[in-house]
């Protein structure tokens, strides 16, 4: 490829934070309400001028893994904020029980501490309360802001490198936003990525992994009797589309490329679909994702990473900050059901080996492939974002790093917030 050499340029600094969380995702969106509800200055960043990422732009409107699928299912794993938001959804009439009768999940009396399985849900009633908790916790937002860079510093004397801050571009420009603790909730780890943070892509190394999809949205099918999808909100339903297969998600035209091919397919799929499925007779495509569903990309090294005999023997680290139960999907051979209540995430898993100033939340967080398959459902990728946003209010608040918070202090913060952790009394 060519090169261009672009001229060092002074910017404006957008604004000085106490907690900068770049991506507004389930993850990002979590821990930006988590920071500001502990009276961090916080700014959220996101791309999309509304909160969510794959739970909105991606259609993928069915959060999962609130407790065990099968039992054992005594114990209710998501708590906190994601309980908070499911609730305020339900009290809205944008979600609904999804129970699977192929999976044995059974509906409970969806109240406070008696959530069910999982819950299909209306992407604009997502869009809406997200919105409000953000507000409503103080925290300032920049939608239609690309994050493009990081602001590092070096130690000179031990080489440390610390992350002070991150570059956004925006329709009026490109500007600097200096942050106390930096949160990388953009899914990809771009933002730790950008910073020269080690991280692994068992996709790209041809490991089994999930592939990328684009969801869409119908309307017009007999809703009475629905065989396919979990996704049904009243007269509308979203199906998993065409597959982009395994190509790099973090590659400028690869990306772009996906898109094309899998939007040039949707079609075709559909009628493949409605050839098998009665229901889908006189259904028609009302919406397309904005954004491709990618699963997986970049997974941050952290200074602990999960494994999958963590996830499968139930393990619930001195650390643990937030809690999980999702079966680990392979999609092309078996789902395997956890035969235990959960396992905790390790707070060491957001903390990036090298860097400081920075956190990761959500689904480029420190993990193994088997283990990732269990916890990224969006029910722990929100309870991580509620840890993340605490754990940085909190080293903002004690003046240390993000790796040298008191532990022992987050977890009773993260508990007296009414997050379950492993650890709760
Ligand atoms: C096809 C598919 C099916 C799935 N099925 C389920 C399911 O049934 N149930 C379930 O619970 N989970 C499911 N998942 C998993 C779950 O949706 C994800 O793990 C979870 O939503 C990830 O959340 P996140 O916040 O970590 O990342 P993301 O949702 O990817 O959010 C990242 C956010 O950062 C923003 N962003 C990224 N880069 C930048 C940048 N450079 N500048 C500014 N903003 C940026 C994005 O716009 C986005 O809002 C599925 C995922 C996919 C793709």
């Amino acid at each position: 490829m060519n090169t261009y050499y672009e001229q060092a340029k002074t910017i404006p600094v957008y604004g000085e934070y106490d907690v900068v969380v770049v991506g507004g995702g389930c993850a990002g969106l979590a821990a930006a309400v988590a920071a500001g509800r502990n009276g961090a200055k916080t700014l959220i960043i996101e791309r999309y001028p509304f909160f969510g990422g794959t739970a909105t732009a991606s259609l993928m409107a069915d959060i999962v893994g609130i407790r065990n699928q099968v039992e054992p299912n005594d114990l209710q794993v998501m708590k906190g904020l994601g309980e908070e938001l499911i609730l305020r959804m339900l009290a809205q009439g944008g979600a609904r029980a999804a129970v699977s009768t192929a999976y044995k999940s059974t509906e409970r009396s969806n109240t406070k501490g008696d959530l069910s399985y999982s819950y299909a849900f209306s992407t604009e009633c997502f869009k809406l309360v997200s919105l409000q908790m953000v507000r409503e916790a103080g925290c300032d937002i920049l939608f239609h802001a690309f994050f493009s860079d990081t602001i590092k510093e070096t130690c000179p004397e031990t080489g440390k490198e610390t992350v002070k801050g991150v570059i956004v571009e925006t329709k009026s420009g490109r500007y600097a936003v200096m942050g106390k603790v930096v949160i990388d909730a953009s899914g990809d780890g771009d933002v730790a990525a950008r910073a020269g943070a080690e991280f692994m892509d068992y996709k790209m190394a041809g490991e089994k992994s999930l592939d990328d999809c684009l969801m869409y949205k119908v309307t017009g099918f007999d809703a009475e009797n629905v065989t396919i999808g979990s996704c049904v909100m009243g007269t509308d339903m979203v199906l998993w589309g065409p597959s982009a297969g395994w190509h790099d998600s973090t590659d400028a035209r690869s990306l772009s490329d996906m898109e094309v091919d899998v939007r040039l397919r949707v079609a075709e799929d559909f009628e493949k679909l409605k050839a098998g499925h009665a229901e889908l007779k006189d259904a028609r495509i009302s919406e397309t994702a904005p954004l491709l569903g990618i699963r997986q990309t970049r997974f941050i090294k952290g200074e602990y990473v999960i494994t999958g005999e963590d996830v499968l023997t139930g393990v619930v680290p001195g650390d643990s900050v937030a809690m999980a139960a999702n079966p680990v999907i392979r999609y092309y051979g078996y789902r395997r059901f956890l035969e235990h209540n959960g396992y905790g995430i390790p707070y060491r898993s957001f903390v990036p080996e090298k860097l400081d100033g920075l956190l990761v939340a959500g689904r480029c967080i420190s993990s193994d492939q088997i283990a990732y398959e269990s916890w990224r459902a969006m029910s722990t990728v929100l309870c991580m974002g509620e840890a993340a946003g605490t754990a940085a209010a909190l080293a903002v608040k004690t003046g240390v790093e993000p790796r040298a918070v008191d532990v022992k202090a987050l977890q009773k913060q993260l508990i007296e917030q009414g997050a379950e952790i492993g650890q709760n009394k």
